[in-house]
């Protein structure tokens, strides 16, 4: 008789291997990320997508994005186990899963109440207990918590973010994708004496950041 699979064991040692091939060694985050399922994170139209080494549909014209792209970001957060992360763009709810193995709290805010309420559904199911949601426009971050330990905003910024890093504590560091339609560049900012210290890690290519820090809806 065939014994099948435990069902993440292939998914999961599919992720390590897309991961490694990108240049991501970190055995913790490898970990974490081959843990999570991105299939049980998308919706039905684009499960069978869940293993493409790309950014995925999730509906509402928005996307999960690509494994190398969720690892580089969490690896420049220098996450250590203790801190209150905020999250713009909550979407499928994946990069959201993977925060919340490594930081003590995520408060992961989205503006669109279909993605927001699924990826809570599903992580609320699989036990994830360290994770506040909140529907809204992210650029205006969520003041009621802040300050926080590190900022990360998963849609492309058209400018600096200034309310979230004033939202940011002293040493914090904030991950944003800066550009425009086109392309930005992942850009690692710490706060030090009050003033931003920015570095650009990569171009990548997110959906667009709406909001009143962000790009207008239309
Ligand atoms: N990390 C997510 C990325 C989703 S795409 C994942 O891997 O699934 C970016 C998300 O940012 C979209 O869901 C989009 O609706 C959301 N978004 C765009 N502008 C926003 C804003 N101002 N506040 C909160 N969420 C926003």
């Amino acid at each position: 008789m065939r014994v099948p699979n435990p069902p993440d064991a292939v998914p999961g040692a599919e992720i390590i291997r897309q991961l490694q091939r990108h240049g991501i060694q970190d055995a913790r985050l490898l970990q974490v990320m081959s843990s999570i399922s991105r299939a049980q994170l998308l919706p039905p139209e684009t499960r069978d997508q869940a293993l493409i080494d790309g950014a995925v549909p999730i509906g509402c014209e928005q996307t999960m994005s690509q494994p190398v792209v969720v690892a580089a970001m969490t690896q420049a957060l220098r996450l250590r186990g203790a801190e209150r992360v905020l999250e713009i763009g909550t979407g499928s709810g994946y990069q959201t899963a993977v925060l919340s193995r490594l930081a003590a709290e995520v408060f992961t805010v989205e503006r669109l109440p279909t993605l927001s309420l699924r990826a809570r559904g599903i992580l609320d199911g699989n036990g994830s207990e360290n994770i506040h949601y909140r529907i809204g426009d992210g650029t205006l971050g969520w003041p009621e918590e802040a300050p926080f330990d590190r900022i990360i905003v998963t849609a492309g910024a058209p400018t600096f973010p200034t309310e979230l890093f004033r939202q940011l504590i002293e040493n914090g560091i904030l991950v944003v994708p800066i550009g425009d339609d086109e392309g930005q560049q992942l850009t690692v900012v710490r706060k030090s004496n009050g003033e931003p210290i920015s570095e650009e890690i990569m171009a990548c290519r997110f959906v667009k950041l709406i909001g009143q820090e962000g790009w207008f809806a239309c």
